[in-house]
Parts: structure tokens; C-alpha cells; sequence
């Protein structure tokens, strides 16, 4: 059921000082990037807030950097923005895909990439690949600057690390090589849709074996998640379709989907299975 939107303030800051002060002072104030989550959850009366800080003008959120080392992502950074990157296409490919699955060209021009995090619903498209590059998230507030890497930014369902009146400012990824990647999403139709379940992997393979993998998941728990045990299988083998059968079914035994108005957990389970086994097939060269 959808409603108006109830009469509010609105602020829009220029600088992360002004808006962390406003978020500070002005009780029951949020953030507000795209609104592509916001604006909805606030149609339905899901979110009621009282004044909206649109974070979107603070330059120092914005822009993607080769940094040398690093990438850094701005978190006000608009998804279209990744997909159309020299930076993104050239040192993140596995991100790139994950954003040209999400939503479409007008949401993509809204959307941004802190709000896909932040929002932190298990099916945020981002979040896998970011889990899977294990990348750093900057957030400021009153107290300054901190760094949560991204494993510990989803603490429940849709919940995250950051304290009331925290932005986050930027994602930070470290360069690596990575031999191969791939990014399976299953919806329930074939574009614009939030997954059911997808799967990220990055594997670096040398001559058949593989030196390093990292699988991760999301729709498949309250938060997205990392597939530890699946690495473990997979991690210092020799590539086969048989190891792949046994990452896959490590897999589906770490996850522990729900059913929901997308999917059962039973055929999420499964979905996990199948899901893993082509993005491994794909990742460690045999597809
Ligand atoms: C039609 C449609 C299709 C969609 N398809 C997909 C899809 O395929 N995959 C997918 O993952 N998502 C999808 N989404 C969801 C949404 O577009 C994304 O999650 C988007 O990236 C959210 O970004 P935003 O800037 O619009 O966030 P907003 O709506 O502005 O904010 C979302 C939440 O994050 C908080 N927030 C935002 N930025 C910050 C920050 N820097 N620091 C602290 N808090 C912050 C806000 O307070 C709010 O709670 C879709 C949405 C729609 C409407």
C-alpha cells in the first residue's frame, strides 16, 4: 500500500562536515543518496523520518580513483557511473558486472553505490563482489574516520556497523591480480529484478592449481555472506569438475536462506548449488 509522502525537511550539505553536524542536531534525520530505497521504503511507511541530509553534492563522496595501489570508490558514486569506468572495467570487472545486473539505466542514474551498501538488504547486489575483492569501507562522523572491512559492515538483516549519525564516505579495494571472475544472479525474470540468489567468485589459477579463490552470496542469509568452507575446499587444488562439485555443495551447506515473496529456501538451496558450480566452472577457466 502506498501513501504520500508525509511533510518533511530537506537539507542539501556541501560539505561532510555540514552534513554530519546536521545529522547530529536534527532528530530523526537520515541520509538520502538516490532515494531509489529510500523514497520507497518511505511511501510505504516502512521508514518515517523527519528531515532527509541528501548527501549527493558533497564532492569529497563522489568519483572513482586509481590511486596506485587501491581503487577508491566514492560512496555518493552513481552505479551508472562504475559501469561506464575505464578504472572499474580495467581493475574491478567483477564489480562492473554484478552493477550492469542491477535495476535499470534510469535507476542505475539515481542509484548509488554507499546506498546499495548501507541500505544493506541480503540482496544488494554490490555487496558480493565487494566482499569477494575483501574491500575496506571509510565512514566519518563526529569522531572522525574509521575503516570496517566489509566483512564486518553487515551486522543483520539490514542492519550495518555504522553508528547513528556515521556516512560512509568511500569503499577502498586493493588491487590484485585475479585470473578469473564471474558474477551469476538468478532473478525472477531476466533483467530488472532483485536476485533470488547470486554468486560471485575470483579465482587466481597458475598453472591448473588454484593459488587463491573467494565465493560469496547474497539472498541467501540476512546479510550477504563469504563461503569460507567452499573456499577451503577449492583453495591449493588442482581445477576439476569434481572439486567444483564439492566447493558447490559446500556451498549450499553455508547457506541458510529463508523463504520470502522471491523464493523458498528450499529452492534458494539449490539455486546456491547449481549457481556456485557454473560461477566456479566460469571463474577457474573450465566452462
Ligand atoms: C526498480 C528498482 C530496481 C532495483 N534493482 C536493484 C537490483 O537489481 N539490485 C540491487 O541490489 N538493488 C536494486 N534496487 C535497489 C536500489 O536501487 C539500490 O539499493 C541502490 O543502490 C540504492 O542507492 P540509493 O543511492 O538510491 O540509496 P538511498 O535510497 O538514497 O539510501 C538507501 C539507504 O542507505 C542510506 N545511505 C545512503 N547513502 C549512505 C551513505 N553514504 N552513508 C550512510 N548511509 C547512506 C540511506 O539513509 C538509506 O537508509 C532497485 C530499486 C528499484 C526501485
Amino acid at each position: 500500500m502506498y501513501y504520500k509522502l508525509p511533510k518533511i525537511d530537506y537539507y542539501r550539505p556541501k560539505t561532510l562536515d555540514e552534513a554530519i553536524r546536521l545529522l547530529r542536531e536534527i532528530d530523526n534525520s537520515r541520509v538520502i543518496a538516490g532515494g531509489t530505497d529510500l523514497l520507497v521504503d518511505m511511501k510505504t511507511s516502512r521508514v518515517r523520518v523527519r528531515a532527509l541530509v541528501d548527501i549527493s553534492s558533497i564532492p569529497d563522496l563522489r568519483g572513482i580513483e586509481d590511486l596506485g595501489r587501491t581503487i577508491r570508490i566514492g560512496a555518493a558514486t552513481r552505479l551508472q557511473e562504475l559501469i561506464e569506468s575505464n578504472v572499474v572495467s580495467q581493475n574491478l570487472p567483477l564489480l562492473k558486472a554484478a552493477v550492469e545486473s542491477m535495476g535499470s539505466w534510469q535507476i542505475r542514474n539515481m542509484a548509488t553505490i554507499g546506498g546499495n551498501l548501507c541500505n544493506a538488504s541480503p540482496a544488494a547486489d554490490t555487496a558480493p563482489p565487494l566482499l569477494a575483492y575483501d574491500a575496506e569501507f571509510v565512514v566519518i562522523g563526529s569522531e572522525g574516520l574509521r575503516v570496517i572491512p566489509s566483512t564486518k559492515f553487515f551486522v543483520g538483516y539490514r542492519k550495518t556497523a555504522l553508528n547513528p549519525c556515521e556516512i560512509l564516505k568511500e569503499i577502498l579495494v586493493k588491487k590484485s591480480e585475479w585470473s578469473g571472475w564471474s558474477y551469476v544472479k538468478l532473478g525472477r525474470r531476466g533483467g530488472f529484478t532483485l536476485s533470488v540468489v547470486a554468486v560471485a567468485v575470483l579465482a587466481k589459477v597458475i598453472d591448473g592449481v588454484v593459488y587463491d579463490v573467494r565465493i560469496a552470496l547474497n539472498s541467501v542469509a540476512p546479510v550477504p555472506i563469504r563461503a569460507y568452507k567452499a573456499e577451503e575446499v577449492v583453495r591449493g587444488k588442482r581445477v576439476s569438475w569434481s572439486l567444483i562439485e564439492e566447493a558447490a555443495n559446500t556451498v549450499a551447506g553455508e547457506v541458510t536462506p529463508i523463504d520470502d515473496v522471491r523464493s523458498t529456501s528450499w529452492y534458494r538451496r539449490e539455486m546456491s548449488y547449481q549457481l556456485a558450480k557454473d560461477a566456479l566452472a566460469k571463474a577457474l577457466g573450465v566452462a
